[in-house]
């Protein structure tokens, strides 16, 4: 299936006819074409935006929450469709797309429609000045998304929805890797009543279309998650423009687990934050730091669970694990287990491609356990992103906090305790935006959500992601009594 850029409420070729193979990761087949955008179809969906703006910008909070609340209806109506869709285009199984992924995205169209009708700004009375001081905080006018491949739908209306919702005009990008349930939106927005130009979705490379959306000099924020160093790079161009920017980068999550937990709790909730998604989510736990004195025991249950994970066909009703998704991934990925004898790492479990019937060119990989016993090995200190988490174990809270913030990182932390002292210290100190205690992404979308460290900076979520899309204005009234 062949799809095209969204400009203006309209779909259209790129200007330059050129096209990108879109790949189905659980074949290994190419299934479709993506527009190659340049530079001039970003042209297009900034004029179509810049357009939009002053009518959008001044469209009541209650006609905004209305047409934001219909999408959200339409895309759980539609369910069934983009879960296909983004399951075909990312790997992931279905099963977890009709879960997680596409319920999300309409919760993140729900959220901010209410949460633009509670969003109020500060007054300051000056007294004794005979003043007032408030606050307004108007959107800021065009700007930018540009979201990665491991949550498609997700993570892209998890930027727009309160881009739009504080009432900007959006030209977006996803990843070219996975860009159908995107695609899939425009079509629901015209369907809501969104009017044009309101939404553009201009679909390309991250080195070309990508960059031309963080270079356009009239696109004055940009909120991006995806690579570290792809993070680092859009800093670069965009800081010189004194553009605002909002960077949701990688993680590489410490896991640290205490004997005086709920064990079994624990050891399944394990197993879910190393390899949900084959374990590519920013959140997940890939470095899991156990106490010595249970250390040996948690090896053979977290083991024996692992191995009962199914990995095969995405579209497979009992498919725990699917495609990783891409062939460039998964030879990343593998390359990390490869090398894990050189630093002195143990694969406990895994380590090797699957191959699943009837999909035998698909990107497939076992979950797998690495052993390690010095923190400083590239397993422990760069982000993988794929279905592989270490395990080592400490003695002492002090040792396990070292190990902890002992990386670049600093997106999330998962701590299993009953100690309320210790879960106290851990959360002030811990280097992270992130703890959870007992529990792993639990997410409620009022919290702040971002890292620390090289894991980006800003927050996203709730007001914070209100604040960062309006632009505030101090106005002082003086009136003498
Ligand atoms: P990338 O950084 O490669 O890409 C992210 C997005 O940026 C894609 O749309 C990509 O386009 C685009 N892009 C790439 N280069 C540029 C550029 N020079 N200018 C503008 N845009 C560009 O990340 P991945 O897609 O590989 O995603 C995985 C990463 O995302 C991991 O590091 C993961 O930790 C992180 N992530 C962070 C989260 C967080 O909330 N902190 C959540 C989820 C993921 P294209 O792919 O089309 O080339």
């Amino acid at each position: 299936m062949n799809i095209q850029n969204y400009i203006n409420g309209e779909f259209v070729n790129p200007i330059n006819g050129e096209y990108i193979d879109n790949y189905n990761p659980s074949k290994g087949e190419i299934y479709g074409q993506t527009p190659n955008s340049s530079k001039e179809d970003v042209e297009s969906a900034y004029q179509a935006a810049k357009t939009a703006f002053p009518s959008w910008s001044n469209t009541t909070l209650e006609e905004r929450s209305k047409i934001l609340l219909k999408i959200a209806d339409l895309i759980l109506e539609k369910l069934e469709v983009l879960a296909t869709a983004e399951s075909k285009d990312n790997g992931k199984p279905i099963s977890l797309a009709k879960q997680v992924d596409i319920p999300r995205a309409a919760s993140n169209f729900q959220f901010f429609a209410n949460a633009i009708t509670q969003f109020s700004s500060e007054a300051h009375e000056s007294v004794g000045l005979n003043a007032v001081n408030f606050t307004l905080r108007q959107p800021i006018g065009v700007v930018g998304c540009i979201s990665p491949w491991n949550l498609p739908l997700y993570l892209f209306t998890w930027k727009i929805a309160p881009a739009i919702a504080a009432g900007n005009c959006v030209v977006a990008k996803p990843s070219e890797i996975t860009p159908m349930t995107a695609y899939l939106l425009g079509e629901i927005c015209n369907e809501a009543g969104l009017p044009k130009g309101v939404l553009n979705i201009v679909h390309g490379l991250g080195t070309s279309t990508g960059q031309a959306i963080v270079a356009h000099p009239n696109i004055k924020a940009i909120s991006f998650t995806g690579g570290t160093k792809t993070g680092a790079h859009i800093a670069s161009v965009a800081a010189p423009m004194f553009k605002k920017l909002s960077l949701e980068l990688g993680g590489k999550n410490p896991n640290i687990i205490f004997a005086d937990c709920d064990y079994e709790k624990m050891l399944a909730t394990t197993v879910r934050s190393s390899f949900a998604n084959q374990g590519q989510i920013c959140l997940c736990g890939s470095r899991i730091f156990v106490e010595e004195k249970i250390y040996e025991q948690f090896k053979i249950d977290f083991i024996k669970k692992v191995a009962e994970l199914k990995v095969g066909n995405p579209s497979a009703k009992d498919t725990n694990m699917g495609a990783l998704v891409s062939a460039a991934h998964l030879a990343k990925v593998k390359s990390y287990i490869d090398g894990a004898k050189l630093e002195g790492g143990k694969i406990v479990f895994g380590g090797n491609k699957v191959t699943v019937e009837n999909c035998e060119n698909g990107y497939y990989l076992q979950p797998t356990i690495i052993e390690v016993f010095d923190n400083k090995c590239s397993l422990n200190q760069e982000e993988i992103f794929g279905p592989v988490v270490t395990i080592i174990s400490f003695k002492t809270d002090e040792e396990a906090l070292q190990l902890a913030n002992d990386v670049p990182y600093g997106l999330s932390a998962t701590l299993w305790t009953n100690n309320l002292n210790r879960t106290m210290q851990f959360s002030k100190q811990l280097q992270t935006g992130i703890v959870w205690v007992n529990t792993w992404m639990l997410r409620d979308l009022r919290t702040p959500f971002g890292g620390v460290k090289n894991s980006g900076v800003g927050r996203e979520g709730g007001f914070e992601a209100l604040r960062f899309f309006t632009e505030p204005k101090n106005i002082c009234i003086y009136s003498p009594s």
